[in-house]
């Protein structure tokens, strides 16, 4: 198989515009059945696709690319001594987690990244390909890291790793092999939540169990569970808190307030602050779908997701970013853990912080108490607002002034709190 991309990786070089095409032309079964090392895995036909649950719940279903990229995964920590069973079930649950076992191009970071086969674009820092690696961080070239064979290789490390070593990869990590398997895949990757990985380890063992045994062809469901239809909104059963944990203090709650800036006394503040130091990463709350990524007004930077939870639909929104910090587009699908944007001090904004807010309906939904709605979802232990819900649908924020940001005076380390409020006071 390896000879099978790395000659599909040379047609693409020579005609990007017809890589995708000849990817879906090219990867049929019988090209990806190959012979692996003695002792290792024997990967066979790689089904049309597969569809597996999660441990929270989420059932996703994987595609021919994705189950071939699985397959490269496989094959190569076969032929890598000491990386066994777990070590290809760490590594699969990385690249499911990272990138849902897609080649993510990033061309916002790396225009060129889109010349090579891909199953979409990401746009998380400059991370390329499954397992999200940077070119910044010493993973590898552009080049490199858009090859599925090469990522894997990075991935594991070792003495006979691309990387040496710097930054290490799976068999690089001491003692990796005594660590839960998501507490492994977040040593390699370097991520702030151990639990996301873990969460994809039924899938994993799915994905090797399949591929791996003799006869596999055709559509596999091995759960009973029905495929949830490929729609704008995912379902999305988990949450998380916005921020890493230790990174944030909770600065001004949900509610009505004196304004911090303008001194009104009847503003409505419409979300939850949390300060923490500039450039922190920001965690989209749960699966969904970006619906406002922009930079104007009062919020600063602006990230707003979808979300379908319990049945329902709701947003989360992200506030005050500086404008290089946003790195989601409307449209986008996020998961819950994945870096969005980072903290900034935008907008009608005093200080770096976060300005968190949860609105129940939609996008355009209403206010309700963020901190209330993190600890119904276990992502936060934190005060609740004592106040009824905001009530208004219209109700904007900051001075209702749209594009430069409003600069604000005061001392950042005395005066974290945050002025994104609701002004008047007939509509809050
Ligand atoms: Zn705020």
């Amino acid at each position: 198989m390896r000879k099978v991309i790395a000659a599909l990786a040379a047609l693409v070089l020579l005609a990007p515009l017809v890589g995708l095409v000849s990817v879906g032309l090219l990867m049929n079964p019988a090209t990806v059945s190959c012979a692996a090392p003695a002792g290792g895995f024997q990967v066979g036909e790689v089904p049309e696709e597969l569809t597996a649950t999660t441990r929270n719940g989420e059932t996703i279903t994987l595609g021919r690319a994705e189950l071939t990229h699985a397959a490269t995964i496989i094959e190569t920590g076969s032929g890598i001594e000491g990386v066994g069973r777990d070590g290809i079930l760490i590594a699969l649950m990385a690249a499911l987690t990272e990138s849902r076992m897609r080649m993510l191009a990033n061309t916002s970071a790396y225009p060129e990244s889109g010349d090579y086969p891909n199953e979409g674009n990401g746009s998380d820092n400059d991370s390329l390909g499954l397992f999200q690696m940077r070119p910044q961080a010493g993973w590898g070239t552009v080049a490199e890291l858009m090859d599925p064979d090469y990522q894997a290789a990075a991935f594991y490390g070792g003495p006979g790793g691309p990387n040496e070593g710097s930054p290490r990869g799976l068999l690089d990590i001491p003692g990796w092999e005594q660590m839960g398997k998501g507490e492994a895949a977040q040593a390699v990757e370097v991520s702030a939540y151990p639990e996301r990985y873990d969460n994809y380890e039924p899938v994993a063992e799915q994905i090797l169990t399949t591929l791996t045994s003799t006869g596999a062809g055709g559509p596999v469901t091995a759960d009973p569970v029905p495929v949830l239809a490929a729609g704008p909104v995912v379902e999305s059963s988990r949450v998380v808190f916005p921020l890493p944990e230790g990174t944030w203090v909770a600065t001004s709650p949900f509610g009505p307030r004196t304004h911090p800036i303008t001194g009104e006394e009847e503003s409505f503040h419409t979300g939850a602050d949390f300060s923490a130091p500039d450039g922190t990463p920001i965690l989209a709350a749960a699966d969904g779908t970006v619906t406002v990524s922009e930079f104007s007004g009062g919020y600063g930077g602006l990230v707003v997701i979808e979300h379908q939870i319990d049945g329902g639909k709701v947003a989360t929104a992200y506030a005050h970013s500086w404008e290089d910090g946003i790195h989601v587009q409307a449209g986008d699908q996020v998961r819950a853990g994945q870096h969005i944007a980072d903290v900034g001090s935008s907008g009608m904004s005093t200080g770096p912080h976060l300005h968190f807010e949860v609105r129940q309906g939609g996008t355009d939904g209403e206010y309700i108490d963020p901190a209330k709605w993190l600890n119904d979802h276990d992502a936060a232990d934190l005060p609740e607002a004592d106040v009824p819900p905001a009530g208004s649908e219209d109700c904007d924020t900051g001075a209702g002034a749209s594009g430069d940001p409003v600069p604000v005076e005061g001392d950042p380390d005395e005066l974290v709190d945050d002025p994104t409020s609701c002004t008047d006071p007939d509509r809050c």
